[in-house]
C-alpha cells in the first residue's frame, strides 16, 4: 500500500509540472520546465545538470556506481493543447474527475516521470546508503518534436558509457488493467513525392497530349505495395531480423482479440491475408507502408476541369529490425527510377528513427514481469514490439542498452489529444512498482541475483 502522504507529494509534483506549458513545438517554457525537473531530481539525491539541446535543454541526474548502469529516460516537453475547446478542464491544470487526473502531459510523459521519481524516493527512504549501481536519469525536452539533439547529445555527454538497461519513457496498461511491457519499437521513414509536369495548370483538353502529375504520383504510389500490404520495393525485406521462437510465441497469443481491435478503431478494410490469427504478429513484426495524403489540382466546390501542373503525396513506412531508414530511402529512389518515375522528386522528411527490439528473455524484463503482476494484480503482457515508434536506437547503438518500456499509459489516456488523463489507482501502483524495480536493480547489482544479459540484445549492425 502506498502511504497517503507519498501520493500527495507525487500529486503536488505532477501538478507543478503540468502547470508549466512546456510545448516544444512552440518552444514555450522549456527552460522553466527543465529547471523544475532538475530541482526535483536534485532534491531526490541526484547530481544534476542542465545541458543545451537544439530547442529544449536536457536534464541529467546521476547517482551511484557499480556493476550495472541503468538509464531512466523521460521527457518534460508536451504536445500542443489544441483544440482547446474540447478540453473539459483547462489543459495546463491538474484536474481530478472519477478517479482520473486530467491535463496535458499528465500521461505523456510527466506522470510517467513523477511516478518513477516517487518510487525512487520511497526506495531511498528504505535504502539510504550508497547506491550499488550507476543510475543516469535523462529527461528530454524535445521528444515531441522527434528528439533532434538526442543522438549527438548521447555521443558527447555519455561517450564511452556502457549501459545495461534503458527504462523507456513509457509502458502501457490495457483496457482491462493489465500492464504491458514493451520490448521494442518500429522505425520510421517518412517521405514526400513531388511531381511537376508543366509551368502552370493547363486546360484539361491538353490531357490528350500531356501526362498528368497526379496520375504519375498515383501510379508511382500504387507500384510500391500490393493488396496484402506487402511492399514491392526491391531489397526492402532483405535485412529483416527474423523473430526468435520466444518472440513468435509471445506474438502468437494476442492479449486482445481481433474483434476488439476492429471495435475500438472502427477499421473496416482488413488487408488481404490478415486475419484473427496473424494480426498481432503483424503489429509486432511486419513493416508497413501508409499513404498519408495526396495534394494537388482542384478540390473545391463543383467541377473545374483542369490539368494540374503539380502534385505531391506523403508516405510513411514503419520499419522493423534491422531495416535502416536511410537505406530504405535509397531503395525507394532506385525503385522510382527503375519504374520510369525518374522525374518524381523524393524528399525524405524523416529517416532518423531506427527500429529496435530487445531480447524478451532479458533478466530485467523477467524481473519487471514479476513485479508488475504483484503491484497491478494482473499478469503482465510481454510485447516483443510496439507497432509504434520512438527515438530509442541511440541508446541501443551507442550505449549498448536493452530498451524496456514499463509504465502507466493506459489505452484510454488520450495522448496528444484533448482530455489526456491517467487513472490514479494505476499511478499509485506504478509508484510502488517503480520502488520495487529500483530495489530489484540494487539486489541484482549486489550480486544477490546473477545478471545474465542475452548476447542478442538490441540491434545487430
Ligand atoms: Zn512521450
Amino acid at each position: 500500500m502506498l502511504p497517503k502522504e507519498s501520493l500527495l507529494r507525487a500529486q503536488e509534483d505532477l501538478r507543478r509540472l503540468v502547470d508549466i506549458p512546456s510545448v516544444s513545438a512552440r518552444e514555450e517554457c522549456l527552460s522553466e520546465c527543465a529547471r523544475a525537473v532538475r530541482d526535483l531530481l536534485a532534491a531526490s539525491g541526484f547530481e544534476t545538470e542542465i545541458c543545451a539541446g537544439e530547442i529544449g535543454p536536457f536534464v541529467v541526474g546521476e547517482i551511484g556506481d557499480g556493476p550495472l548502469t541503468v538509464i531512466v529516460y523521460n521527457h518534460y516537453d508536451v504536445q500542443p493543447e489544441e483544440p482547446v475547446s474540447l478540453w473539459i478542464s483547462p489543459p495546463f491544470e491538474l484536474s481530478e474527475r472519477d478517479g482520473r487526473w486530467y491535463g496535458r502531459g499528465v500521461a505523456d510523459d510527466k506522470g510517467e516521470f513523477v511516478s518513477r521519481l516517487e518510487g525512487w524516493r520511497l526506495f531511498r527512504e528504505q535504502n539510504p546508503g550508497p547506491l550499488p549501481f550507476r543510475l543516469i536519469w535523462l529527461v528530454d525536452g524535445e521528444e515531441e518534436i522527434g528528439s533532434p539533439s538526442l543522438e549527438v547529445f548521447l555521443k558527447t555527454r555519455f561517450s564511452g558509457v556502457n549501459a545495461d538497461i534503458c527504462w523507456w519513457e513509457y509502458g502501457e496498461i490495457d483496457s482491462s488493467g493489465r500492464p504491458i511491457i514493451l520490448c521494442g519499437f518500429k522505425g520510421v521513414m517518412a517521405v514526400e513525392l513531388r511531381c511537376r509536369t508543366a509551368r502552370a495548370d493547363l486546360h484539361s483538353s491538353l490531357g490528350a497530349v500531356f501526362d498528368n502529375p497526379l496520375w504519375r504520383l498515383a501510379a508511382a504510389t500504387a507500384s510500391l505495395r500490393d493488396r496484402t500490404g506487402r511492399v514491392l520495393i526491391d531489397g526492402f525485406y532483405d535485412t529483416i531480423r527474423q523473430p526468435t521462437e520466444q518472440e513468435r510465441d509471445l506474438a502468437g497469443e494476442p492479449p486482445f482479440s481481433f474483434d476488439s481491435l476492429v471495435q475500438a478503431t472502427g477499421g473496416q478494410r482488413v488487408l488481404n491475408g490478415t486475419d484473427k490469427a496473424n494480426f498481432y504478429a503483424a503489429m509486432n513484426f511486419a513493416p508497413c507502408m501508409n499513404v498519408n495524403g495526396f495534394s494537388g489540382g482542384y478540390m473545391g466546390e463543383g467541377a473545374k476541369t483542369v490539368l494540374p501542373a503539380e502534385g505531391s503525396v506523403k508516405i510513411d513506412f514503419r520499419l522493423v529490425p534491422d531495416q535502416d531508414p536511410q537505406r530504405a530511402v535509397d531503395l525507394l529512389r532506385a525503385h522510382l527510377d527503375r519504374h520510369g518515375f525518374e522525374d518524381i522528386e523524393l524528399i525524405a522528411h524523416d529517416a532518423n528513427v531506427k527500429p529496435v527490439r530487445s531480447a524478451t528473455d532479458h533478466w530485467f524484463i523477467q524481473d519487471a514481469k514479476v513485479l508488475l503482476e504483484k503491484h497491478f494484480g494482473q499478469p503482465a503482457i510481454v510485447q516483443p514490439s510496439s507497432p509504434a515508434s520512438g527515438t530509442s536506437h541511440p541508446f541501443v547503438e551507442q550505449l549498448g542498452a536493452t530498451i524496456v518500456g514499463i509504465g502507466l499509459t493506459h489505452h484510454g489516456a488520450m495522448l496528444h489529444s484533448p482530455n489526456e488523463n491517467i487513472i490514479v489507482k494505476q499511478f499509485e501502483a506504478m509508484i510502488t512498482c517503480s520502488s520495487a524495480i529500483f530495489q530489484k536493480l540494487a539486489e541484482r547489482a549486489n550480486g544477490i541475483m546473477p545478471t545474465e544479459t542475452s548476447p542478442r540484445d538490441g540491434v545487430t549492425p
